[in-house]
């Protein structure tokens, strides 16, 4: 297995608990939008420590870069991120990860279950091609949506939020419910990309499932 020792280039908050972290590219290094990698830190005690994290930059920049959403209550890899900055070192491993562009469809994502769609919508974004992608996103209050004003002028009204613990005019509330899907999708007959937080993940597709999505149009990781 390959593995590469990487400096930070920068590293700054998103949100109130998301870091973006922009990292040299190795020569060579390669990945389709969607796709993600193990990350270490390059310190004692944390080198081994490897967590799975997506690509949000685009395939051809020139660095890589992170979104990532910290727990500092875990006392783990995502804690030890906030103590790093420009000039550290992460270790990054072989690229891997199911989820890529199939083709006009439904994107359905809870908080950080965000970052594979992230690297997609700037993907197409690049190549004019946004059409007419349709985007849920499940955030707990307003504070947490990832870049919400970048993603509101990829997809305008195609960009529809949904908050399950606080209530904002214009941003419907409550958790992703059938009756809710049906309200804002038009054709079930497409492919469907769903990431989040296993829950969500669970829930959303059964709903699907019972909406007559078909198993081969589901995008997720597995
Ligand atoms: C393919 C893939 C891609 C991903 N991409 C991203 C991404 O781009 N951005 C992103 O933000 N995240 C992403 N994730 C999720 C990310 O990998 C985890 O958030 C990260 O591994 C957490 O690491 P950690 O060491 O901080 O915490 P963990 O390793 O989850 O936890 C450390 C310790 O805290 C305790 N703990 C675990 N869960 C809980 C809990 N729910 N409550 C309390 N204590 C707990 C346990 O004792 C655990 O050993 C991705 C996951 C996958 C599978």
């Amino acid at each position: 297995m390959e593995s590469h020792i990487v400096k930070i280039k920068s590293i700054g908050k998103v949100t109130h608990d998301v870091v973006r972290i922009a990292i040299e590219k190795p020569v060579g290094y390669t990945f389709t939008s969607g796709q993600a990698t193990e990350v270490a830190i390059n310190k004692k005690e944390w080198e081994e420590e490897r967590r799975p994290f997506t690509f949000t930059s685009l395939p051809d920049d020139d660095h890589l870069e992170f979104t990532i959403k910290t727990y500092p209550e875990r006392k783990g890899v995502t804690n030890e991120i906030l103590n790093l900055k420009a000039g550290d070192e992460l270790i990054l491993h072989d690229v891997w990860g199911a989820i890529s562009y199939k083709g006009e469809g439904v994107f359905i994502a809870g908080g950080a279950g965000i970052t594979p769609f992230l690297s997609i919508f700037r993907y197409l974004k690049s190549k004019n091609e946004i059409n007419n992608n349709l985007l849920i996103f499940g955030n707990k209050t307003r504070a947490d949506i990832i870049h919400e004003e970048e993603l509101k002028s990829f997809l305008g009204n195609a960009f529809i939020n949904i908050l399950s613990r606080e209530q904002v005019a214009g941003y419907a509330h409550g958790r992703i419910t059938e009756t809710f899907l049906k309200a804002h999708i038009t054709s079930f007959n497409k492919p469907f990309y769903v990431c989040g937080p296993p829950p969500m993940m669970d829930a959303v597709q059964i709903q699907l499932a019972n909406l007559g999505v078909a198993d081969n149009l589901l995008v997720v990781e597995i």
